[in-house]
C-alpha cells in the first residue's frame, strides 16, 4: 500500500520537533501537526531553559539516560547550528551541615548516571566562585547550562523543512484509525480539516498526550496514564544578577526546587515551585512570593525586600500525583500498547528539553527505524 506520508507527528513542541528532525534526516517524509498558530507554544515555551547534566534521576531510568545523552547531542547541535547557549555550570548547594548527607547522595547518583565531571566543593571553595552564596558545601556541575529554547525549536523546524518535511500549524489532531496491514488514517480538525494516511504515527502532544492517545481507535484505555498538572511559577529579580552560575538548593518532592538562573540576556530569575492544579491557568499569584523569599534567603541571605517581581508560570505534564513517587518518561511503542507503527509519549516533564534530541532518537528506535 502507498501512504500519503511516512511519518505523522502530533505536536510541534520540542519533543515532536526533535523527533521530526530524527525522522526527516533519515529521508522519511514527515508531517508535524500542531493545533496552535506556531511551533513551541506549549510546555516548551514555559520552562527554565536549563541544560541539565543528568544528576538526579534514578540510575538506568529513561530520564537519566536520555538527559546525559541528550545534553551532549544538544551542545553539539547548538554548536553546529549556532543556537545561542551558555555552558555556565551549576552549583547544587547544602545550606547547613545537616543537608550535606543529601548532597552526597545526589553526588553519588550523578556519578552513577555517568556524569563524570562533578566536583564536591567546601564552603570556602563555593565562596571563591560565588562570593554572595551561602553554602556549607556544594556540587559543581560544569556541564550544566542554558539554551535559547525558542531559537532551538526554530532551528529544528528549519532543519525539518530543509529535509523535505512539513509543519501544519492551526491544525488540531482529531483522531486516527489503524489500517489493516499497517499504517494509519489520520484526521485533522479546524478550518482545513482533512485526512491523510501515514505509515508511522507519533504522539508528542505534551499536556494533550492523554487526549491524543484516546483519539486513536483501539489504543488501550488502561495504557493511558492519568494526567496531573504540576504548576510552577517564576519571579524575576529587580536588580543586578548576583551569581554567574545556576544555583540549585536541594530538590523538593516531585521537582528540583526553586532555583536561580541568570538567563542568556542577563536577567536573574527564580523558580519554579510546584503546585498541583486542576486547570491550565498561567496566572502568577504575587502571594507566592513569601515562600520564595524564604527559600532564596537560605542560599542568598542578601536578597533585598520587594526585589521579586511576578514573572511567568509553566505547567508540568505529570503522570504522578502529589503523594506518589516521581515517574519516568513514558515513550511507548508496540510492546507497551500493542499498536504497530505508533509511539506515544507521556509525562515529558523536566528534563525533556535537555533530553529532546535523545527522545527523538529513541522514538525512531521504538518505531524500528534506527
Ligand atoms: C516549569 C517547567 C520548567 C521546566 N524546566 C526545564 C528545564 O530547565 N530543562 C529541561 O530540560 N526541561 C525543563 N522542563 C521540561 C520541558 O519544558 C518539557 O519536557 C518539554 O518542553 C516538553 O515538550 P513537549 O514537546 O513534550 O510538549 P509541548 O511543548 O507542550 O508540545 C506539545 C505540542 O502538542 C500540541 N498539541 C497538543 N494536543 C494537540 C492536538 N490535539 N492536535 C495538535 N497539536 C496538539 C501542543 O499545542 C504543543 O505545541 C520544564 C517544564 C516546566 C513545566
Amino acid at each position: 500500500m502507498s501512504f500519503d506520508t511516512d511519518v505523522v507527528i502530533i505536536g510541534a513542541g520540542i519533543a515532536g520537533l526533535a523527533t521530526g528532525y530524527a525522522t526527516s534526516r533519515r529521508g522519511l517524509e514527515t508531517v508535524i501537526i500542531e493545533q496552535e498558530a506556531g511551533i513551541g507554544q506549549g510546555v516548551s515555551s514555559r520552562n527554565s531553559e536549563v541544560i541539565h547534566a543528568g544528576i538526579y534521576y534514578p540510575a538506568r531510568s529513561l530520564k537519566a539516560k536520555l538527559c546525559v545523552a541528550g545534553k551532549q547531542m544538544l551542545y553539539a547541535f547548538c554548536d553546529k547550528h549556532r543556537v545561542p547557549y551558555s555552558r555556565c555550570g551549576k552549583l547544587v548547594v547544602a545550606t547547613t551541615t545537616e543537608e550535606e548527607p543529601r548532597l552526597d547522595a545526589i553526588l553519588a547518583q550523578g556519578l552513577a548516571n555517568g556524569v563524570d565531571d562533578l566536583q564536591r566543593l567546601s564552603g570556602d571553595e563555593v565562596r571563591s566562585l560565588e562570593p554572595h552564596l551561602k553554602a556549607t558545601a556544594a556540587i559543581l556541575s560544569p556541564s550544566s547550562g542554558l539554551v535559547d529554547s525558542h531559537a532551538l525549536m526554530l532551528m529544528l523546524g528549519g532543519e525539518i523543512t530543509r529535509h523535505g518535511g512539513a509543519i501544519a500549524v492551526n491544525t488540531p489532531f482529531a483522531g486516527a484509525t489503524p489500517l489493516e496491514g499497517g499504517g494509519f488514517v489520520v484526521r485533522t480538525a479546524g478550518e482545513a480539516a482533512t485526512e491523510l494516511t501515514t505509515r508511522y504515527l507519533v504522539l508528542a502532544a505534551g499536556l494533550g498526550a492523554q487526549a491524543a492517545a484516546a483519539r486513536v481507535d483501539t489504543y488501550p484505555a488502561e495504557k493511558i496514564p492519568q494526567r496531573h498538572l504540576g504548576k510552577g511559577v517564576y519571579f524575576s529579580l529587580a536588580g543586578k544578577a548576583p551569581f554567574e552560575r545556576l544555583i540549585y538548593p536541594l530538590p523538593i518532592p516531585g521537582a528540583l526546587g526553586t532555583h536561580y538562573r541568570r538567563d542568556l540576556g542577563g536577567q536573574a530569575r527564580f523558580g519554579p515551585d510546584l503546585d498541583y492544579v486542576d486547570t491550565l491557568d498561567y496566572e502568577v499569584d504575587p502571594a507566592r512570593a513569601a515562600s520564595f523569599y524564604d527559600t532564596i534567603r537560605r542560599f542568598w541571605p542578601d536578597l533585598p525586600d520587594d526585589a521579586l517581581v511576578p514573572d511567568y508560570a509553566g505547567i508540568r505534564p505529570k503522570i504522578h500525583g502529589p503523594d506518589q513517587p516521581q515517574c519516568d518518561f513514558r515513550i511507548e511503542g508496540t510492546d507497551q500498547h500493542g499498536l504497530a507503527g505508533l509511539v506515544a509519549m507521556f509525562g515529558i516533564e523536566s528534563p525533556g528539553l535537555t533530553s529532546s534530541l535523545a527522545i527523538g532518537e529513541l522514538t525512531v528506535k521504538r518505531l524500528a527505524l534506527a
